[in-house]
């Protein structure tokens, strides 16, 4: 299996729950490092441009004004099969739905604040990191 590189967000109920280095851990203890990381606070525009899929769905605004509530750590994992390992450990979106051990079972609010973002492909983790991350800011291993 190939090592691949995926986006995670520590999104603001976790950063302020004091659960970045916990959510870390879990990443660590299944074989996924990290390869690039900052602590930012979203402007509107940047947190609306990251979630512009979604722009039609009924919660958005909620989605944006969560988003920009608080500090996110935006992180580039790395590891083999990064995408899929990282989605498995985050669990559900919503929490009610996430299997034990999960990070949004351990550490989710609510179907809104869970916790955690990872990218859903291949093709979103590129364009996720590079809508955080300049080439220099993710550092590679291999
Ligand atoms: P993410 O994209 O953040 O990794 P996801 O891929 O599991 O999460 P999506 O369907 O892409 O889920 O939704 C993006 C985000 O929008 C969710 O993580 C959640 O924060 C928010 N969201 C999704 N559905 C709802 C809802 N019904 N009510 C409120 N917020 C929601
Ligand atoms: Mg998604």
């Amino acid at each position: 299996m190939a090592v691949e590189k995926t986006l995670s967000i520590v999104k603001p109920n976790s950063t302020l729950d004091n659960n970045i280095g916990n959510i870390i851990a879990i990443f660590e203890k299944n074989g996924l490092r990290i390869a690039g990381a900052k602590l930012a606070r979203l402007s509107k525009e940047k947190a609306e441009g990251f979630y512009i899929e979604h722009k039609e769905r009924p919660f958005f605004g909620e989605l944006v004004n969560f988003m920009t509530s608080g500090p996110v750590m935006l992180m580039v994992l790395e590891g083999e099969n990064a995408v899929a390992k990282n989605r498995e450990l985050m669990g559900a979106t919503n929490p009610a739905n996430a299997l034990e051990g999960t990070i949004r079972k351990l550490y989710a609010k609510s179907v809104g604040e869970n916790s955690v973002h990872g990218s859903d492909s291949a093709a979103a983790a590129e364009r996720e990191i590079a809508y955080f991350f300049e080439k220099h800011e993710v550092v590679n291993r291999f």
